[in-house]
């Protein structure tokens, strides 16, 4: 890094690069902001099946995923954390696709329940079998439906890694195929 200012730097870029004081500024407010991300998650505000009811009961006074600083949003341009929940049609999953496309960047995608994880008992021509194959999925949360207590286990799942992976450092992950809404993803039943 420090050869990066060894020309038209302000000088005491140059100073700070030959000292490695600036490796030390950066690792230390990417600390800063990692911390500040991971502790004021902001959930979208949508379901798509049972496992949504679980998800709602979670952000209610029992439950009160507030006090770790998990505010649900109504817009996905308010948004960095997707929590999927619930079985995600084919219909569906360009719609989910397009919600995920429109929150801003860092961003990370809870798959709740087994359904979303792997289409559950609904192994038909009309459900996605699997989250993943539509978008990049950071934390499974498995169970039918998973408890409040599992949703609440993988948010702080979420923010460990926020915080070892540095929010400065996180990178976009790479997107599957766009889904059409027909028959995406599906093999045949056995
Ligand atoms: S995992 Fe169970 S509770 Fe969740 S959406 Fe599927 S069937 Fe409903």
């Amino acid at each position: 890094m420090n050869g990066d200012y060894d020309s038209g730097s302000p000088p005491l870029v140059k100073l700070a690069a030959k000292t490695g004081a600036l490796d030390i500024l950066t690792t230390t407010v990417d600390k800063l902001f990692s911390w500040g991300q991971a502790s004021a998650l902001w959930p979208m505000t949508f379901g798509l099946a049972c496992c949504a009811i679980e998800y709602m009961a979670s952000a209610a006074p029992m439950y009160d995923t507030d006090r770790f600083g998990v505010i649900l949003r109504s817009s996905p341009r308010q948004s960095d954390v997707m929590v999927v929940a619930g079985t995600v049609t084919n219909k569906m999953a360009p719609v989910v696709r397009q919600l995920y496309e429109q929150m801003p960047d860092p961003k990370w995608v809870i798959a709740m329940g087994i359904c979303t994880i792997a289409g559950g008992p609904f192994r038909t021509y009309s459900t996605l079998q699997g989250v993943d194959r539509i978008i990049p999925v950071d934390v499974h949360v498995p169970g039918c439906p998973p408890r409040p207590e599992a949703l609440i286990d993988a948010i702080l799942l979420l923010q460990r890694q926020i915080k070892q992976e540095g929010v400065l450092r996180w990178q976009p992950r790479p997107l599957p195929p766009r889904p059409t809404g027909v028959g995406h993803g599906v093999e045949p039943v056995q």
